[in-house]
């Protein structure tokens, strides 16, 4: 599994720290995204932020490649639908080497990780027989789950705010969690005051909405480790 943050908007906090205040303000986002003071654009990004008014961080979009990855991650991925895809195609690409993924717990079980093996080696033959012979978007559909894609995609801050609340929470498989949290520690390096709170409801609102179905333990390991902008930040200046 890889995940690379391909690109992203350069000046996100101070972009969307104009856009909320300029909706207070007399002077236009043209000006106000020119502040200098970084304690006021922290204030100016978070009180909309602390208040729910979250589409201030619709003007920030970041877009990652995730490679390497199953096709039942990225069946669960795409049900994120204010995002945009270009996935992998079994129509145009040939999937001649047996890709797949191995969930631990097959690996870790010498019986299981045998027969999964023995499966595999299977699908791909026949693959390979019917991809020489038919058109490939015909072969494709004795591939499993656990071939492996490449594919990228582009959110919106609040898509991946709410992405981040879902889909690093210890109830998300463990293959699109590992992807979850691995965007997570990316975006927070280029957008540490926009991301420093996100995360599973457990850190984002410090309590868990899951009732009977919760794990029972918040993910700590994910707090930001870097200066909590979020609880340093003092009251919102009036422009
Ligand atoms: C632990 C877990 C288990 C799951 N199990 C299943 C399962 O068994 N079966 C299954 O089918 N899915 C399952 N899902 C997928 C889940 O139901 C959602 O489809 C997926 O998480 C995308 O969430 P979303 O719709 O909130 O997000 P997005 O599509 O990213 O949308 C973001 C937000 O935009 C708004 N929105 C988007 N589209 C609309 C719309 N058409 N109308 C109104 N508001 C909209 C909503 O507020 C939504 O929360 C599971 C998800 C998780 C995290």
């Amino acid at each position: 599994m890889r995940v690379t943050l391909l690109s992203y908007t350069k000046n996100a906090e101070h972009l969307c720290a104009a856009a909320a205040n300029s909706c207070y303000s007399g002077r236009g986002a043209s000006e106000l995204i020119e502040e200098t003071d970084e304690r006021k654009v922290e204030n100016r990004l978070l009180t909309p932020l602390k208040a729910g008014h979250h589409s201030v961080i619709e003007h920030a979009s970041f877009t990652f490649s995730i490679e390497g990855v199953s096709r039942a991650l990225t069946h669960q991925l795409v049900r994120h639908r204010l995002a945009s895809y270009s996935q992998q195609s079994q129509r145009y690409v040939g999937m001649k080497n047996a890709n797949y993924v191995m969930p631990d717990s097959i690996a870790n079980d010498e019986e299981a990780s045998q027969r999964y093996q023995k499966l595999m080696d299977l699908i791909w033959e026949e693959y390979r027989y019917l991809s020489d012979k038919l058109p490939l978007e015909d072969a494709r559909y004795v591939l499993p789950n656990a071939c492996t894609t490449n594919i990228t995609v582009t959110m919106n801050a609040r898509e991946l705010w709410h992405f981040f609340e879902l889909r690093c929470c210890n109830r998300t498989q463990w293959e699109l969690r590992n992807v979850a949290d691995e965007m997570l520690r990316q975006v927070r390096e280029v957008s540490p005051v926009i991301f420093s709170k996100a995360g599973p409801p457990c850190l984002s609102r410090g309590r868990c909405p899951e009732g009977n179905m919760s794990c029972g333990h918040p993910r700590i390991e994910l707090k930001f480790s870097g200066q909590d902008a979020a609880s340093e930040s003092s009251a919102p200046e009036k422009d």
